[in-house]
């Protein structure tokens, strides 16, 4: 599409956007009176409006069943998990049974690294992104030592080339040829926080599996922003949070898939709770762990269900919504950002903000990187100031994500605006 730089012209595509009645459903932030242009839903995606009743339901169900709301309760907390499951399956390309909500991404990528990190003999290593969250490098680096290994030598990060910021698919698979005799796992972003770059999930899986290793995803920023097909693409496990693009509040509940392939294996190791028991005999509390087919075998404890209340709110508007709609209303509101950001580069070349996300679409999802020349923090806080909720990430780089469920072409329109306005009065 051959785009403008007017607010007319963003105007019109807002006019013939048929997901443009869901930013209703979202209290937007407000700055000076006015909706801010809010660019952090890959941080922490906005409020849904219905969240608050869904929440009121398990208050007045606490209220008047006490404990018998396990299994009064309109949504009976019992089987709490079940509810949701299935929408969340769709988003990550999953069948119902592959995927289940429960505690925190961090906490879920230790778990399932007890299961899927076994290293034996000459494979002991994990291969991951360099520049990963800091949160993962550290589980990475405790589960070696756990392990009795050495991180130094354990762990094989993946660099982009010298003066590259994103890393080509094609050295990703070569390191997987090169170190195949020495990896027990690969565990890959699915969007790398930084740089906004989508990897290639199922080239990254199926060399892995050629190559006779496990390889698991962290889907915190791919999770409700760009299509995954788990499932098909044979990924053995992956695991995400919800409060980004999942819209389900700080800290929300984490979610986790397992292959179904994994799902009769009951000799993985495991650190098990009575949550993750076959449902029969959980009440049973007989000795020895007898766990539930599919990825809910790997819940640890009861559901926490104020958090999955707000959760399954959001997720009923990606259902109505459809992922796959979300998905290309978001190409093209990313590929106006990119084009009014690249028209800002054109106009004020002293003050380039380099976009360092790659232009092909399909390896980025909402999210651009951006790398000013001079003046970043500057601009960053200029920004800010003047109602643009974009975000800033040590050393250098200025984060902006325009979201399909809540964000207009006319609120990317503004950020171009935005910048040349305090480009040509204040930095
Ligand atoms: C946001 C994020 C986290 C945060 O982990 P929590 O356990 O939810 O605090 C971890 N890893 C990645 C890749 C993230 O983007």
């Amino acid at each position: 599409m051959n785009f403008e730089n007017t607010l007319s012209f963003a105007q019109q595509l807002d006019e013939n956007d048929s997901l443009k009645k869901f930013r209703e459903r979202f209290h937007i932030p407000q700055h000076n009176g006015k909706d801010a242009i809010y660019l952090c839903g890959n941080s922490l995606g906005l409020l849904p409006k219905s969240a608050r009743s869904f929440v009121e339901q398990e208050f007045q169900d606490w209220e008047k069943f006490g404990v018998e709301g396990h299994f009064n309760a309109k949504n009976p907390w019992f089987p709490y998990h079940h509810f949701g499951r299935k929408m969340l399956a769709e988003i990550v390309g999953a069948k119902e049974e592959e995927v289940v909500a429960m505690n925190s991404l961090t906490a879920n990528l230790h778990l399932l690294m007890v299961s899927f990190y076994q290293p034996k003999g000459a494979r002991k290593k994990i291969m991951m992104e360099a520049n990963a969250f800091p949160s993962d490098q550290y589980a990475i680096e405790t589960q070696v030592k756990f392990h009795g290994g050495n991180p130094e030598t354990d762990i094989i990060e993946i660099s982009p080339r010298e003066g590259e910021y994103t890393l080509r698919t094609e050295d990703i698979l070569a390191q997987i040829e090169k170190n195949k005799n020495e990896l027990a796992l690969i565990l890959f972003g699915g969007v790398n926080y930084l740089s906004g770059q989508y990897f290639d999930l199922k080239k990254i899986t199926d060399a892995g599996h050629a190559a006779g290793v496990t390889v698991g995803f962290d889907l915190a920023h791919a999770a409700g922003n760009v299509t995954v097909q788990l499932h098909d693409w044979n990924v053995d496990f992956a695991c995400w949070c919800s409060y980004k693009y999942l819209n389900s509040g700080a800290g929300g509940v984490g979610g986790i898939f397992v292959h179904e392939k994994h799902s009769a294996n009951n000799d993985l190791p495991r650190f098990a709770g009575w949550w993750g028991n076959d449902e029969q005999t959980r009440f049973q509390m007989k000795k020895g762990f007898f766990p539930q087919t599919g990825a809910g075998a790997w819940q640890v404890s009861n559901a926490p269900v104020f958090a999955m209340a707000i959760h399954r709110a959001s997720l009923e508007i990606f259902s109505e919504a459809g992922i796959k709609n979300l998905r290309a209303k978001s190409e093209q509101l990313t590929a106006y950002l990119e084009f009014t950001l690249n028209d800002f580069n054109q106009k004020n070349p002293e003050h380039e903000l380099k976009i360092i996300t790659p232009t092909n679409i399909s390896e980025r999802g909402c999210q651009l990187s951006l790398i000013a020349k001079k003046d970043g923090k500057k601009i960053f806080e200029q920004l800010t100031s003047h109602g643009v909720i974009a975000d800033w990430r040590e050393p250098n780089v200025i984060r902006m994500s325009p979201v399909p469920l809540y964000n207009s072409f006319e609120d990317v329109y503004r950020v171009g605006e935005t910048l040349m306005m305090i480009n040509g009065t204040r930095i």
